[in-house]
């Protein structure tokens, strides 16, 4: 057994001064019945914990560090921006230059603002749609998660899925009211609620590959059905890519289902490890920002020159060959974690889109959220600590993603293969 007892002690000491010992409440393992592990550092696919154990890491910051933890030009560049100092809010060259190569990644994204999370670009692509269309309602969809501001906590999928908080207390209700829900992947559903609401509604967000309970990636009708009814009802289509964006594959889904949206929110990828969100689009709608329109935007770290240096770093390196080499490793894992429950007879419904994973304890077929509420979350909380036995860090939730990097070697995924053979070994010997 690994012994995990400075994380423990770490873990009682955090508890004192922050909620759930944490800053981000899936980290705190609640809902697998354990202590979080603190992290010392992380090098290329692994992680090391303050006990000195090592891991395979597949949680990846929850998506961010595509090249692995501390890539040498990312680290290089960082620590030369840094001596140049940390912010001085006012533009830099650096802004313009990551705009430039997001555009050249995602066409759509004619003009973006760069803000310092995923929350802050979802919160203020909605702002925007509303002000844009004149219009309050919006539409989201169940289990999709579009980080923590009032409107879109609605129904949210991740740690509102993981802890159950499905009433989001906090929110007030007319907020609330505002925001219409329907089931992921559900045509006929999206359909009536344009048919009873459509010249109302400002916008449908969606997460065109649903990364925040489990990958279930959106179906090409319903993808498309959006973009019609937007289109015919003038409201936006906001497809957000925190997630998905530079994961699902290189262009991001919208790339993938060539389906444009109106705006696309990015984040994690786009700032390799450092805070950085962005959200943008068709350059008349992102024209009423503020100077240039009547909708506020603005940040005091936004467009940061250490977390502009972090995002242009990674995204420089990134290209098709590594895109390749990423989806095949990724396909092999997925294949092999298959052929492992199969084996020792454990239901399971393996999911992957491009560099994002995740496997159901469930014999499927998982398309929406009423499905993934029939895994066995039991089965997964064991699961998970075993796999953490045998030195694989996957995400602590039947309700998350897990990630690749280009830095996984074929030996990080045989080993993790192994590990997951093991690990099934110890639970189902209890
Ligand atoms: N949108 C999506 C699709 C996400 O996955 C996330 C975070 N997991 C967010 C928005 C919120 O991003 P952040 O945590 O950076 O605020």
């Amino acid at each position: 057994m690994l012994n995990f007892e400075k994380s423990k002690q770490a873990f009682k000491e955090s508890s004192q001064y922050m909620p759930g010992g944490v800053n981000s409440p899936v980290r705190a393992f609640k809902n697998v019945g354990g202590d979080p592990l603190f992290i010392e550092k992380g090098a290329g696919s692994h992680i090391f914990d303050i006990d000195g154990n090592e891991y395979i890491d597949y949680v990846l910051s929850w998506g961010p560090l595509i090249l692995g933890h501390a890539d040498p030009k990312v680290v290089k560049d960082l620590q030369d921006a840094t001596t140049r100092g940390t912010s001085y809010g006012a533009p830099t060259l650096l802004e313009t230059e990551l705009a430039k190569k997001i555009h050249e990644i995602v066409p759509s994204v004619e003009m973006m603002r760069m803000v310092s999370s995923g929350t802050e670009a979802t919160m203020s692509a909605i702002r925007l749609a509303r002000g844009y269309t004149h219009r309050d309602k919006i539409v989201k969809f169940v289990g999709n998660y579009h980080g923590h501001s009032d409107s879109l906590l609605v129904d949210a999928g991740s740690g509102v899925a993981t802890f159950n908080v499905h009433d989001a207390p906090g929110v007030p209700k007319d907020l609330a009211y505002d925001t219409l829900t329907v089931a992921y992947n559900d045509v006929a559903g999206i359909k009536n609620v344009f048919k009873a609401h459509g010249d109302e509604i400002a916008c449908v967000i969606v997460e065109p590959i649903a990364g925040n309970m489990g990958v279930i990636p959106g179906t090409k009708e319903f993808l498309q059905t959006l973009r019609d009814l937007t289109t015919e009802s003038h409201s936006l289509l906001i497809f957000d890519e925190v997630m998905s964006g530079f994961r699902a594959a290189y262009h991001g889904a919208q790339d993938l289902y060539q389906i444009k949206p109106d705006l696309t929110t990015l984040g994690k990828v786009v700032g390799g490890g450092l805070p950085v969100g962005v959200f943008g689009g068709r350059r008349d709608i992102m024209e009423y920002i503020t100077p240039d329109g009547p909708v506020y935007h603005a940040g005091t770290l936004s467009g940061n020159p250490l977390a502009m240096t972090g995002g242009l770093s990674t995204l420089e390196q990134l290209n098709d060959d590594l895109y390749k080499q990423m989806f095949a490793r990724t396909d092999e894992l997925t294949r092999g974690i298959k052929q492992a429950a199969d084996d020792h007879h454990v239901p399971v419904t393996v999911h992957h889109v491009g560099t994002m994973w995740s496997y159901f304890f469930n014999k499927g077929p998982v398309n929406n959220f009423a499905d993934v509420q029939k895994s066995d979350v039991d089965y997964f909380a064991k699961f998970f600590k075993a796999l953490l036995q045998h030195g694989v860090y996957t995400a602590p939730s039947q309700f998350e993603t897990n990630f690749m990097s280009s830095k996984h070697t074929k030996e990080d995924i045989q080993k993790t293969i192994a590990a997951f053979n093991a690990a099934f070994d110890d639970v189902s010997e209890g």
